[in-house]
């Protein structure tokens, strides 16, 4: 197979430039309990405060952006019901850019609603009888639209590698950072920026237990599908990583770490109760690795990605009370 044209950090540097005045520059925070647990310095960069409530935001914008005059006006396509969708339509909505969503009948009206308040317009199909993939085809063949995948396109991993960039530019040199994965558009790009700003940083991938194919797949050295997992971190239940994501991880990532469903809910609360913080499962995963001790860091400046804040609030409450 042909290798494909992997992005740079002068692409991560091209987007920045482009969210500058678009996306918000969150917070890094810091918190002496989290310290006193890890036994290290401990920098969270908040993409729970981002746009939308995810770093998708930045990525989105970044590879719309980047569309010629007449991929704008066709308009873009993606099938997500997640922080994805959002991230997209407003992406789209602030650049004048029509974009349709494709989503499954059965996705929580919350997600459907807060994408088309975003401006997004919704195509519904049946997960059981209908393939998302045909649909979004038609949809490409009606109307020219450009399809933005969630992690494995080179616009979108550059716009990601922002959060990660901002947090060294912020805070300088780290021993580590943790990054949650689920397709590794995160990861990918973070990891550009850690390599160009902090080289001798050692880079950790956290995902959930129960959908590990990322770390097979680094085991193995290639990319390992498994079927979808069961997870509470929802936004990295994927089944495989991309052909762009893969070889960054190898290259720059050094190795992939999993936590449980439970840790996950163990630091959702540390960051309610001492921190005042709405994380989503998801989000949880890196930071997880640090406060449960995944990868000790005993004496060392550690970097963590939260990487979203979007919960339904029930089930957040459910398991708060947990
Ligand atoms: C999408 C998402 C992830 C996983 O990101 P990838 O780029 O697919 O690895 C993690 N956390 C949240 C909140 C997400 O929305």
């Amino acid at each position: 197979m042909q290798q494909p044209e992997l992005p740079s950090y002068d692409d991560v540097v091209r987007a920045s430039e482009r969210l500058a005045g678009n996306a918000h520059r969150t917070p890094v925070l810091t918190s002496a309990t989290a310290n006193a647990v890890a036994g290290a310095q401990v920098f969270f960069k908040c993409e729970n405060f981002q746009r939308m409530g995810a770093f998708k935001f930045r990525g989105g914008y970044n590879a719309i952006a980047r569309l010629t005059p007449g991929q704008r006006a066709a308009g873009v396509l993606t099938f997500s019901s997640g922080n994805h969708a959002q991230a997209i339509a407003l992406a789209s909505r602030l650049q004048g850019v029509q974009a349709t969503i494709i989503m499954p009948l059965d996705a929580p009206a919350a997600k459907r609603a807060a994408t088309e308040g975003y401006g997004g317009k919704i195509v519904t199909y049946d997960r059981y009888t209908e393939d998302r993939e045909d649909i979004a085809r038609r949809i490409q063949a009606e109307t020219g639209a450009t399809l933005i995948p969630p992690y494995d396109h080179a616009d979108v991993i550059a716009g990601q590698g922002t959060a990660a960039k901002e947090l060294f530019e912020e805070v300088g040199e780290l021993d580590y950072l943790f990054v949650c994965l689920g397709g590794g558009g995160l990861l990918s790009g973070s990891a550009l920026s850690a390599y160009a700003l902090s080289p001798r940083c050692l880079v950790y991938g956290v995902e959930p237990e129960a959908g590990n194919d990322g770390q097979q797949s680094l085991r193995k050295g290639e990319i390992v599908r498994i079927q979808a997992p069961k997870t509470l971190a929802d936004g990295a239940a994927t089944t495989h990583l991309g052909h762009l994501t893969f070889p960054l991880i190898q290259k720059y990532v050094r190795d992939i770490v999993t936590v449980k469903d439970e840790q996950l809910v163990s630091t959702m609360k540390f960051f309610a109760e001492r921190m005042k913080m709405v994380v989503e499962p998801t989000g949880c995963l890196a930071a997880s690795a640090v406060l449960q001790n995944v990868v000790p860091v005993r004496g060392a400046r550690v970097g963590v990605i939260i990487s979203g804040g979007n919960v339904d609030l029930a089930s957040y409450a459910r398991l708060l009370a947990s």
